[in-house]
């Protein structure tokens, strides 16, 4: 008799994990507030205002500018950081679409340089061979919400006077020698997304520790105004990306929990990350020592099986779905998305100021590939705020489908 649930065996769970985002009446109640107070917008509000105040200092910063959404703060961080026309930018080709679309929408090129297999972070030892006459910044991403190596990145973007610009859209509270990220670089853009640990649905802001980069990127998002500048002024090429009232309402509310929700996911993953490391074939990414919290937005563990056994990372995933536990394979490298099968010969990739030719679909870089082929599994950060019982049922389904891989061979 097969042993396995999705062979028709029992399953090794049956309840689901906590869903996400965690709301209640004190939320309903923020919006109610800001509904009745009849002050909607941010100009002349209270809410936006307050929480770019509170969340830069959190993050160690000096200046925070709330905007519509995670994407946008990328593109308002890196020209606010005069990122433009044929600048190269280093990006990571292991994350979200917008760490790299965001370059392309300031006309920069992205250089994608791989990921460490360990960590699936940029390898900064990698980086200083992509480095040219053109590379204006190092975009340091701290996928799943794990901490670049910001002593090597801010080393080397130093050494070559670079710009640093950290996508923190998945480590909101995450630090690096007890050093919040957003506080590294010259900018650090964050996510309020519905997925991500701190959310109003969508929303986002950039920080800085530079009062100047955080002044231009006022001016940016506010249609090009200059704070204190009269209201039809435009010096600044900007757009209007400003926030609600409501958004901001919320995320004041929501961040009052972001201490105890990041205490208990690095608690549960690092109970998590014992149990599964005693298992062949599983791997969970490396922690350096110097990332003293981790965001875990998400999980992440390698499925090394694939060689050894014949089993692909899709039946495991499968079989583990139906045992119970929500997982997935992640991202494909970003370099083979449709959008940058793009026309060498066209701006900005193709433009003439830049001099350069760069097919994206002809690069292979090594460890990326494997990640997205073979190795990554994914577990999502709400999953992580359960208890201890909700680990052991991850790690014993884990165990189950690894010494029955065989069931998964026809
Ligand atoms: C979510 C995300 C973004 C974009 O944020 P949005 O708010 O969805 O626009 C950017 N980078 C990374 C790494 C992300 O995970």
């Amino acid at each position: 008799m097969s042993k396995l649930a999705i062979k028709g065996g029992p399953k090794v769970r049956e309840k689901p994990f906590p869903s996400w985002p965690i709301w209640d009446e004190s939320d309903c109640q923020a919006l109610v507030d800001v509904c009745r107070s009849g002050q909607w917008w941010s100009v002349g509000g209270t809410k936006v205002k307050e929480f770019e105040e509170k969340f830069a200092e959190y993050c160690g910063c000096k200046v925070g500018v709330c905007v519509p959404n995670g994407t946008i703060a990328l593109v308002v961080a890196l020209k606010a950081l005069g990122i433009g026309y044929a600048d190269e930018v280093i990006v990571t080709p292991y994350t979200f679409i917008a760490s790299a679309s965001s370059v392309l929408q300031c006309n920069a090129i992205p250089i994608f340089v791989d990921i460490d297999p360990e960590t699936y972070n940029i390898d900064p030892s990698k980086i200083e061979a992509a480095i040219t006459e053109k590379t204006k910044a190092i975009m340091a991403v701290h996928i799943a919400g794990l901490p670049c190596d910001m002593d090597a990145i801010t080393e080397i973007a130093r050494k070559h006077n670079l710009k640093v610009i950290e996508d923190c859209a998945q480590a909101h509270a995450a630090e690096w020698k007890h050093r919040r990220v957003g506080s590294f670089g010259d900018a650090g853009a964050f996510s309020f997304q519905a997925s991500k640990n701190l959310t109003s649905g969508e929303g986002g802001i950039v920080v800085t520790t530079d009062v100047e980069v955080g002044d231009r990127a006022w001016s940016i998002h506010n249609v090009g105004r200059v704070r204190d500048g009269a209201w039809y002024h435009h010096p600044v090429m900007g757009s209007n990306y400003r926030m609600t009232e409501f958004q901001a309402a919320i995320l004041l509310n929501q961040m009052k929990k972001l201490d105890a929700e990041t205490a208990r996911r690095n608690e549960n993953a690092r109970y998590l990350t014992e149990r599964l490391s005693k298992i062949d074939g599983i791997k969970p990414l490396k922690r350096d020592e110097r990332v003293t919290t981790h965001a875990y937005h998400i999980y992440i563990f390698r499925y090394l099986a694939e060689e050894t056994t014949g089993v692909p990372r899709s039946k495991f995933i499968e079989a583990l779905n139906a045992e119970g536990i929500p997982c997935s394979s992640g991202y494909v490298p970003l370099y083979r998305s449709g959008m940058f099968d793009i026309d060498p010969d066209a701006c900005p990739v193709g433009c003439p100021f830049y001099g350069k030719r760069i097919v994206y679909k002809d690069l292979y870089l090594e460890n990326c590939e494997r990640a997205c082929e073979r190795e990554a599994v994914w577990i999502m950060q709400s999953v992580l705020l359960g208890d201890r019982k909700d680990m052991d049922d991850i790690a014993d389904a884990v165990e189950k489908v690894m010494s029955n891989l065989a069931e998964l061979r026809e």
